[in-house]
């Protein structure tokens, strides 16, 4: 093995070093690069094949109609993806709009009533039986490079679970994402396989409400669609080198439908509605009808030429994308909706209490006083 590692190393160095050789295609491919290195040139020329690639990206908590505003900017991601893609505003979560069940269907492809996930205590779920794109990626081809980037743990560390991705990493901001996504897109030449995970409009939707009149929502549903277009900026650059990615950008679910600062244990049709976005491959652009959270996983198994599962472990979700007339999506039988409890949804209902303890404790004060001083008076 290593006589043969050898063998190509010094053919390679031949080759380069030929003026006659193939050599000479890659010197124009290395015009702008300072720091040629015709080896290194050479390999990724082998590399860069024209190998499906996906980026699925997620941003958790984004109602249609905000998405939908945020759209209508210039400098738009989603509005970038609509007008070169499959689009849709009406896309479905499924019966349970909290994170845990939809990003669990997300990513599994399967409904509640298969991952078994009802709230984001995850109790009881059958996450284990029901492999995440990511795990189904690399169990079919470990050679292929997957990456994960999340702000919200359990996405990590329970439904793609712990050591799956090649990169899997968690951070504390959407910045700190961001930053690192940016990174891995410009420098990681092997990437097959991208996700990443925003979480900053349903943090500001559980502290100041879910609603196109909420500014601080809104603000944070423009960010991450600009973040996102800073990706799709990158990835266009590595498109143009021929590399064929496809594109999937979505959310969890809704929000601000049964009440202004949750999405929860809801049957309103804002919550349980969001936006989804595909571009590339086989992608037939124009508007989608009747998609559904589950079929972001099937669509970017297709993409990458995954084999699906068939018989009962058949995938819920379909790639409605690249055949828009598909039949409608399984719908699930999920039980009741558990009530999500979060860092973010308990801020303001202990901002709440404190503001009503400092009102009642100042009525008492000022009218034991008022009472102390109408006493002295009489
Ligand atoms: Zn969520």
């Amino acid at each position: 093995m290593r006589a043969l590692c050898a063998t190509f190393v010094i053919l390679l160095l031949l080759l380069s070093s030929s003026p006659t050789s193939l050599a000479s295609p890659i010197e124009d491919l290395s015009q702008n690069s300072p720091s040629f290195d015709p080896l290194d040139e050479l390999l990724q020329t082998i590399e860069n094949s024209t190998a499906p690639r996906v980026m699925v990206i997620g941003i958790d908590g984004v109602r249609s109609d905000v998405a939908q505003i945020s759209a209508s900017r210039d400098e738009s991601g989603l509005a970038r993806m609509a007008s070169e893609g499959a689009w849709t505003y009406d896309s479905n979560v499924g019966p349970i709009s909290i994170s845990g069940p939809s990003w669990s269907s997300m990513l599994t492809g399967v409904w509640c009533d298969r991952h078994g996930v009802m709230g984001n205590g995850f109790d009881n779920h059958k996450l284990d039986q029901h492999l995440d794109l990511i795990d189904r990626v690399e169990r079919y081809d470990s050679s292929l490079k997957t990456a994960s980037l999340v702000y919200w743990e359990p996405i990590s560390n329970l439904i793609i679970g712990p050591g799956i991705a090649d990169i899997q990493e968690r951070y504390d901001e959407d910045a700190q994402v961001h930053e690192r996504a940016v990174e891995i897109l410009r420098e990681d030449i092997d990437l097959d396989l991208f996700f990443v995970a925003y979480d900053d409009p349903d943090y500001a939707g559980h502290v100041h409400g879910f609603s196109p009149d909420v500014p601080e929502y809104v603000d944070a549903v423009k960010l991450a669609d600009d973040r996102f277009a800073e990706l799709l900026d990158v990835l266009d650059e590595r498109i143009s080198r021929g590399e064929d990615w496809l594109v999937i950008v979505t959310s969890d679910h809704g929000g601000g439908g049964s009440t202004l600062r949750g999405h929860s244990a809801s049957s309103s049709v804002v919550d349980l509605t969001t936006f989804m976005m595909v571009r590339g491959g086989e992608t037939v652009a124009g508007e989608i009808y009747g998609s559904v959270v589950v079929d972001v996983a099937v669509t970017a198994l297709t993409h990458l030429e995954v084999p699906l599962p068939n018989g009962e472990a058949a995938l819920d979700g379909r790639p409605l994308a690249f055949q828009p007339d598909l039949e409608s999506a399984r719908v699930p039988d999920c039980s009741a909706p558990i009530v999500e409890v979060t860092f973010s949804y308990i801020v303001p209902i202990v901002q709440g209490t404190l503001v009503l303890i400092i009102a009642v404790a100042s009525f008492i004060f000022f009218k034991r006083r008022k009472s102390t001083t109408i006493d002295e008076e009489e």
